[in-house]
Parts: C-alpha cells; structure tokens; sequence
C-alpha cells in the first residue's frame, strides 16, 4: 500500500521544524523528548496506517475532554448537561477564569471551567474520586477498544502547580456550578488528562467518533449516534479555544489538541487521525502537529466545506 510512504514522507517533511516549546509548567511534559514525532490514520474498519513513533505513550490532556463530554450526556442527557455547561465558543485561552454572563455557566466543556464541571458529572452524585477516576479511565479505554493506564507521575507533578485549575475549581464551587469537593475535582481532572495514549489509541477514539460513536475494533457503540454528532460539534465550534476559527478555516475537520504535543482530527464517516509532537505554539496546539494537519487537508482534501 503507498498509504504508510506517503506518511513517512509528510513526517519527513516537517521533522527538521524545531519551533515552539514543550508545555513547562507539568515536569513530565517539560523532560518530554521534543524530538518525537508520530502519526496514526484509522479508517472506520479500524485499519491503521502509522508512521514515525507510533508506539510512544504520552499523556491524553485536553484531548480526553470531548470523550468525557460524550460520557456524561451519555449518562445524563442533552437538557441535563446543558443546564451546567454550555456549548458556545470562549474564544478565550483553556485555563480562563470565566463564566457565562446571562447564565453563569462555563461556556462550553472543552475549556477547563466547562471540563472540571462535566467530571464533576460523572458518576453518582458525590461519587468519590476513585470511583470518578475509574469511570473517565474504563470510558476512555471504551473509545480506545483497549485498557488504559494513569500516569501517576505526570498526575503528581501537575497537581503540586495546579493553582490555576485549583482556581477554576474553587470559582466554580463558590457559583453552586457543583457542591463537590474543588480540590477533588481538580484532582480527578488531573488523573483524567494523565491517562496514556499513543498515537494508535488517539487514532481508534478519532475514528469511533467519525463512525458515530461506534469503535471498529470492538464493535461496541459507545456513543449514541446523537450524542456523538453533538460532541462533534461542539469540538469543531471550542476544541480549538482561541484558534477556532483559524483551525476551522484553514484546517476543516473537528480536532482537539492537548498540551502533551497530541492532537487528533475527525473526518465524518471516512477517517480518525492522531499526531504527537511535543514542542507547542503559544495556543498550546503541537507545531508540527498542526502543519501535518494542514498539510493533510490539502493534500488529501479533507476540509469538511470542500464541496465532495
Ligand atoms: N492538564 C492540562 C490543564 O488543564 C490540560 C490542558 C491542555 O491539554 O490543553 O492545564
């Protein structure tokens, strides 16, 4: 097949850009190798086609929010997660400090405000940490048609600087957003974004949402078919927070990127991508990650708006 030359020859391209930084304020993703570089394209029968480091584990970050979005309207309905957590673009930075001003909700689950608020979901009200933990670790590993780990080390170096989060949490508290414990939701978030993926993983979760929620490994349905267009949606309008627009235009294919240097796309009903490369731009989106992305649509013609 030319499909695994082709990949190659896309990451050999942009293997000698060294531009951006490793996200500094968790130690793990600090002394992660910047050099790395990986690619996954899963079609919807789960054929994978991989280049580069395609085995490397690193941790999930953001890129968990959207799956655990789909988890909780799973177990809560469209009405009911929408009373806590909207579904309009921030435009602001994932970490911002802000809250609806009409309805004092997070503005949407894909930045940290809306993210914290949707784990705070999981599960029986008050659930414990524990048993949140291993709600968002055997969801995710459902979408990844395999089990998952917890780096705990990279959930340690990131709770000791969490203040920002730890903020968040707190503001989202004191608004009755939720009544749990804010030092435990951060907390539970924090396990959340330290579950270890490779590009493989991120590849199969892209394409069981460009399946409509089914996984082609398993052949489980973990979606609905409605939950999953909304979590798309919804990607497509805040994955990117502040480069929306710009990813939207340019790029045209829901994704999400996280600050360990992964991002993955979703083509409806054709593919899932994934890419690692760790060194970020100031949005916190993997350089090399978003020019592949780039490239990819071009070439490929993926853009969502192209007419077929
Ligand atoms: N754990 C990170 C945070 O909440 C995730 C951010 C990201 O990947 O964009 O700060």
């Amino acid at each position: 097949s030319p499909i695994p030359d082709f990949l190659d020859e896309t990451l050999d391209r942009f293997r000698p850009d060294r531009s951006g930084e490793n996200a500094d304020y968790i130690p793990a993703l600090a002394a992660a190798d910047p050099e790395k570089l990986a690619i996954c394209i899963s079609t919807l029968d789960g054929i994978e086609y991989t280049s580069g480091d395609a085995e490397h584990a690193f941790s999930i970050q953001s890129m968990s929010k959207p799956f655990i979005y789909g988890l909780a309207l799973e177990q809560e309905g469209l009405a009911g997660v929408f009373e806590k957590v909207g579904v309009e673009p921030s435009g602001e930075k994932f970490n911002e400090l802000s809250l609806d001003k009409k309805s004092g909700r997070p503005l949407n689950p894909m930045i940290n405000a809306g993210a914290m608020t949707i784990h705070s979901i999981l599960g029986d009200p008050g659930a414990s940490l524990a048993e949140r933990t291993e709600i968002v670790r055997s969801g995710l590993s459902r979408f990844a048609g395999r089990e998952l780990t917890i780096d705990e080390d990279v959930a340690d170096g990131e709770w000791r600087e969490a203040y920002r989060n730890v903020a968040i949490a707190n503001m989202l508290r004191s608004y009755d957003i939720f009544y749990d414990d804010p030092d435990e939701v951060v907390r539970g978030y924090i396990e959340q974004c330290s579950i270890l993926v490779t590009v493989k993983d991120l590849a199969i979760m892209a394409a069981t949402l460009a399946g409509g929620g089914l996984n082609p490994l398993t052949g489980e349905q973990v979606l609905s078919p409605r939950v999953n267009r909304h979590v798309l949606a919804v990607m497509m309008t805040c994955g990117m927070y502040d480069a929306a627009g710009d990813w939207m235009t340019e790029i045209g294919m829901p994704a999400k990127s996280g600050v360990s240097g992964g991002v993955f796309g979703v083509m409806p009903g054709q593919v899932g991508i994934a890419t690692l490369s760790p060194r970020l731009d100031r949005h916190g989106t993997s350089v090399r990650g978003a020019k592949i992305f780039r490239d990819l649509s071009d070439r490929l013609s993926l853009h969502i708006m192209d007419a077929p």
